[in-house]
């Protein structure tokens, strides 16, 4: 058989090898479907008792399961390396996500993560390190530097006043976005290259600021993102916390296998409905 017969088969087969693999195409616009799974964590206690709370026995279930399924943890930077740089997302991945910095994080979860040899990001508010006042009590600076340090966390800005992005003057929203990208950086010597929206609020002015200091990608909460094709920039969330179905095992494996197409439920208790 002439080698001019054999070419458009082997870019077919090349295709269909690629598009099953997860293959992103690099370019600005991505759809839902082209994520892997991200969870995004709030605090990790004893026993929850806010919504956003994941008790230790629930988090620690929830960790073998992943485990026993074969899912790769992602470091952020290995996450953004694969929307920039045309590579693929390995077929079972997660992106495990903490927002806020509270001290739960380092009571509970790093050491059921290190057990596990599992990779998790943290987006930290920067004025609320060390902080005790709000009720709940935050990671501190010293401690988020001594995190920054072991290859399987990273340090992400969550702003630095956890400020509603939508809501404040253009000063404002460039101290916050390029603000805590700096402070973070200079913190850590690890470059920000993504950052947790608080309350997974933007818009177009948002989006563009956080393009402009240079940002990678940007996340949403939960369910709330996919924003005007800006999928890299409002990447969604799966919510974790008795919010989500009372941290039923089924639900959250149902949340994992279904991320590309939301499953229903997992967001019911939250936004009552999604029709
Ligand atoms: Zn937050």
């Amino acid at each position: 058989m002439k080698i001019r017969v054999w070419i458009p088969l082997v870019i077919t087969l090349l295709m269909v090898c690629l598009s099953s693999y997860g293959f992103c195409s690099g370019t600005d616009k991505f759809k839902r479907s082209d994520f892997p799974v991200v969870l995004m964590y709030h605090d990790i206690k004893e026993t929850e008792i806010n919504g956003f709370d994941v008790s230790v026995k629930d988090f620690c279930q929830q960790l073998d399961w992943l485990a026993a399924h074969e899912y790769k943890t992602l470091s952020v930077h290995e996450f953004v390396e694969c929307l920039t740089q045309n590579t693929p997302f390995p077929k079972k991945s997660v992106l495990i996500t903490f927002d806020d910095g509270y001290d739960g994080i380092n009571t509970y979860a790093v050491p059921e993560l290190r057990k596990r040899g599992m990779k998790a990001t943290f987006f930290i508010i920067k004025n609320r390190m060390g902080n005790k006042l709000t009720g709940y009590s935050y990671l501190t600076e010293q401690q988020i530097k001594e995190l920054s340090v072991d290859p399987l966390f990273s340090i992400q800005p969550h702003t630095l006043t956890h400020a509603d992005l939508t809501k404040i003057s253009a000063e404002q929203l460039q101290d916050e976005v390029a603000g805590s990208k700096k402070f973070f950086e200079d913190l850590t010597g690890t470059q920000s290259e993504t950052i947790a929206c608080p309350y997974g609020s933007y818009n177009k002015s948002v989006l563009d600021a956080v393009k402009r200091a240079g940002y990678k990608a940007s996340f949403a909460v939960s369910d709330q993102g996919l924003y005007d094709h800006e999928a890299r920039f409002s990447i969604p969330r799966i919510y974790m916390g008795i919010i989500m179905g009372k941290n039923n095992m089924e639900l959250f494996k149902k949340s994992v296998l279904n991320y590309k197409s939301i499953p229903k439920e997992a967001f019911v208790e939250r936004f009552g409905s999604l029709d």
